[in-house]
């Protein structure tokens, strides 16, 4: 079972998360048909949207994110609740893969880096919080990091993972750690703090070595007094339904919704998320226009 654990040093100056999201990825590669160059580029967004929804407090927000580097991978979309379950998709799936002269997967190339990160947290007040930020690197992890620093303010280390068996191309394991420096924290624990990132292994390798999400924290804030405030379990879900499938298609005319169901005598619709197909009959899209009349 994936899991986000939180914690915050005794001194009040950081709160860090660590995840592991190898369920969230690999489900997400099954759905989607995800090239591992799609799957790295997608399971990043992915666990750094969970991260970043796991923060927030309010019980029924929602944390979307969106990147449009110009890349072979096309637009990447993900979204996740506050208890940092989440969904996505990448508008190219089967993108080709390339690597790095050291073997590791380029995400850069592929994401692409002219362009945006779009962040948009919704309290469901009405009101969304929009922030954007130009991408870095389009390795996802930099872009975040920029985010919090340029959007929010807030300075923020984020190192997102996830590692692809060469042959196979399967997902292996996947996770994230998000660290933030909170308002007072002194600048000896900023430098504490900077030095330990300095020598803070990739989040792959430390998983690999067997290391658990406490440890990966507790080896990120080396040093400092750790105390963990809370640990929850994190999956793919996406919460679409006929009703919902059926509300977009308030930007379709009469017409254009009567064409569609006469000419095959019926209407589908798939998810762009989890890829359920819906079905709506002649009766129902009559039914449909008739309700939006009122
Ligand atoms: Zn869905």
């Amino acid at each position: 079972m994936d899991k986000i654990i939180r914690c915050i040093t005794k001194d009040g100056g950081i709160v860090a998360s660590a995840m592991d999201s190898t369920k969230i990825v690999a489900t997400a590669q099954e759905l989607h048909k995800l090239s591992p160059i799609a799957t790295a580029g997608l399971g990043r967004l992915l666990t750094g949207a969970s991260l970043m929804g796991n923060q927030m407090k309010q019980k029924k927000a929602v944390l979307s994110m969106r990147v449009d580097g110009k890349g072979p991978l096309g637009v990447l979309i993900a979204s996740a609740t506050s208890e940092g379950n989440v969904r996505g998709f990448v508008q190219n799936p089967n993108c080709k893969t390339e690597y790095y002269p050291n073997g590791k997967l380029n995400v850069g190339k592929a994401v692409g880096r002219n362009g945006y990160l779009y962040v948009v947290r919704d309290y469901g007040t009405g009101q969304p919080y929009k922030g954007v930020v130009q991408l870095v690197s389009g390795e996802i992890a930099e872009d975040i990091t920029s985010y919090y620093a340029n959007s929010e303010q807030i300075p923020t280390v984020c190192a997102l993972g996830v590692l692809v068996e060469k042959g196979s191309g399967k997902t292996m394991l996947a996770g994230g750690v998000l660290i933030q420096l909170l308002p007072g924290a002194t600048m000896q624990t900023a430098v504490k703090l900077e030095n330990n990132i300095k020598k803070l292994e990739p989040v792959t390798t430390m998983m690999a070595k067997g290391m658990g999400l406490v440890d990966m924290c507790r080896t990120a804030l080396d040093g400092f007094e750790v105390e963990v405030l809370d640990e929850s379990p994190v999956h793919y879900y996406c919460s679409c339904s006929k009703d919902r499938v059926q509300q977009s298609f308030a930007t379709i005319s009469d017409e254009d919704l009567r064409n569609l169901v006469n000419s095959k005598g019926k209407v589908e619709a798939v998810c762009h998320y989890c890829n359920k197909k819906y079905t709506f009959t002649k009766s129902e899209i009559e039914n449909f226009i008739e309700s939006r009349k009122k």
